[in-house]
């Protein structure tokens, strides 16, 4: 081939096929992009390896679009969670219900009485909007509610304890994942640790010893994931609340999940309540609200009044307060609390986790054969049985017994690992990835979490061009 002339810039920019690409992302974007591919294709035009259409208005116009729609595209995308973990830290944990996303476009979109007492017109204070419905469902005096859980600890420590003295005993010295420790967060909140007890057996008589005039409170964190068993001992929320009230001591406890409803009732492991830790004596709980509560990301301080106004008193807290939308999603789903019988319906995250295995077989069984056309020969889908988590450290070792779409290649079992790595990677390429679970030489996508079966299916033919080029 002979060489070819690479059109001018200022006349490609000029040109009507380039008309709408300017209109939309401006001129300076699209003159950078198409100059950078015009300096992409200057050496292969001089040495005659590009044909003259390859240097058409149109084709170059149509990559310049390409390049330009995919640097546009937004970097939050939307994938489909088929790990079998519901809570997933990393995928945004709880999914919000309907009446959430609707209280949160609201808040988007209008002025809200967010401090504004609309009652005497006067200031008013953003904790107030869900006092009424936390008092009503947990039975404590007050609430401040923060960024996450792990703020709502530091909060309560520095403002309880700072410069005094924490009890708490060596089994619950824990890690959540992320950089949350414990130790750390009580020497960044200024409480110096008082450790009692050892890693599996602490007693009533442990906390009693420790406490001496620097003492400033007594903490108990749930150990949410993971479990000691074997020779154990510790000292339940009552007992520790005894010693703490005939010491002036505030006990403060930190539930991690912060379950409101018993969640046996609907054949789900039993995590201990909000209600519960107050009722037995604990002045202050902390718990998630995008954990077991099905809300948004945030850290909710229930209990005791007086310690509540402290704590709101801290200038920490207006560092780490939540934002409006952030807590007319909160007070919505607390709102569905409110009635127990139709929860498992409306709380989208206790629906997903409370889905019975026979409904994600039917469903497996039904989106089976669709997904074994797309894939074709090489690949075996079988559906089988499968256990999934709750997630987010909450009951780390029950399972929730579910069915998955399992792929196998067809293959040697040396070839087997680059394939499924090959097919991981596909589905995550997808226009909505579908993400899944690599074991025993499979791919599982496990369809707990499957609600939108129509955007699922229209994946599919993605996957079959992808597969096949
Ligand atoms: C999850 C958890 C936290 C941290 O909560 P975030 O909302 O993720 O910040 C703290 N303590 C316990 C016991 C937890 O389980």
């Amino acid at each position: 081939m002979t060489s070819v002339r690479l059109p001018s810039i200022d006349k490609l920019l000029r040109a009507p096929v380039c008309a709408p690409l300017q209109q939309r992302y401006g001129r300076n974007v699209l003159l950078d992009t198409l100059r950078d591919l015009l300096d992409e294709l200057r050496e292969p035009a001089r040495h005659g390896q590009l044909a003259e259409l390859e240097l058409s208005e149109a084709v170059l116009a149509g990559r310049a679009g390409e390049r330009l729609a995919n640097q546009h595209r937004s970097r939050v995308r939307r994938v489909f969670n088929l790990t079998g973990t519901v809570l997933h830290t990393n995928l945004g944990r709880a999914l919000l219900p309907d009446e959430a996303i609707e209280a949160v476009t609201l808040a988007a979109r209008y002025p809200l009485n967010l401090e504004f007492d609309l009652a005497t017109g006067k200031r008013g204070d953003r904790d107030d909007l869900i006092e009424g419905l936390i008092r009503e469902l947990t039975g404590a005096e007050a609430v401040t509610v923060v960024n996450n859980n792990a703020a709502a600890v530091l909060l309560a420590l520095n403002s309880l304890g700072a410069r005094k003295e924490g009890i708490i005993s060596r089994g619950e010295l824990i890690e959540i994942g992320g950089a949350f420790r414990i130790p750390d967060i009580m020497a960044r909140a200024g409480v110096k640790l008082h450790e009692v007890g050892t890693t599996n057996r602490t007693h009533a008589k442990d906390y009693e010893a420790a406490i001496n005039p620097r003492s400033g409170l007594l903490m108990r964190v749930h150990t949410s994931n993971y479990s000691v068993q074997g020779f154990t001992a510790s000292v339940g929320t009552a007992e520790l609340a005894q010693i703490a009230r005939a010491h002036e001591l505030p006990l403060l406890e930190d539930l991690g999940s912060g379950s409101l409803v018993d969640l046996s009732r609907w054949g789900l492991p039993r995590e201990p309540t909000v209600q519960e830790a107050l009722r037995d004596g604990a002045d202050i709980v902390t718990f998630s609200g995008d954990k077991l509560l099905g809300g948004p990301q945030s850290g909710l301080i229930v209990g005791n009044r007086e310690l509540i106004q402290k704590i709101k008193k801290n200038p920490l807290k207006r560092a780490l307060r939540v934002d409006k939308l952030t807590l007319t999603a909160l007070e919505a789903v607390l709102s569905l609390y409110r009635n127990p019988d139709r929860l498992a319906e409306r709380l989208t995250s206790l629906r997903l986790l409370s889905r019975p295995q026979p409904d994600i077989r039917i469903q497996a069984e039904r989106l089976g054969p669709a997904l074994a056309g797309a894939l074709g020969e090489p690949w075996q889908v079988a559906v089988e049985d499968a256990l999934g988590m709750i997630g987010s450290g909450a009951q780390p070792v029950a399972r929730l017994p579910s069915a998955a779409l399992c792929i196998r290649p067809q293959q040697p079992r040396r070839l087997r690992g680059r394939s499924l790595r090959l097919l991981e990677e596909a589905l995550r390429e997808l226009p909505i990835p579908i993400l899944g679970r690599v074991a025993d030489d499979a791919l599982w996508l496990d369809l707990r979490q499957l609600d939108d079966e129509p955007a699922f299916l229209a994946q599919l033919p993605h996957l079959q061009q992808a597969l096949a080029s």
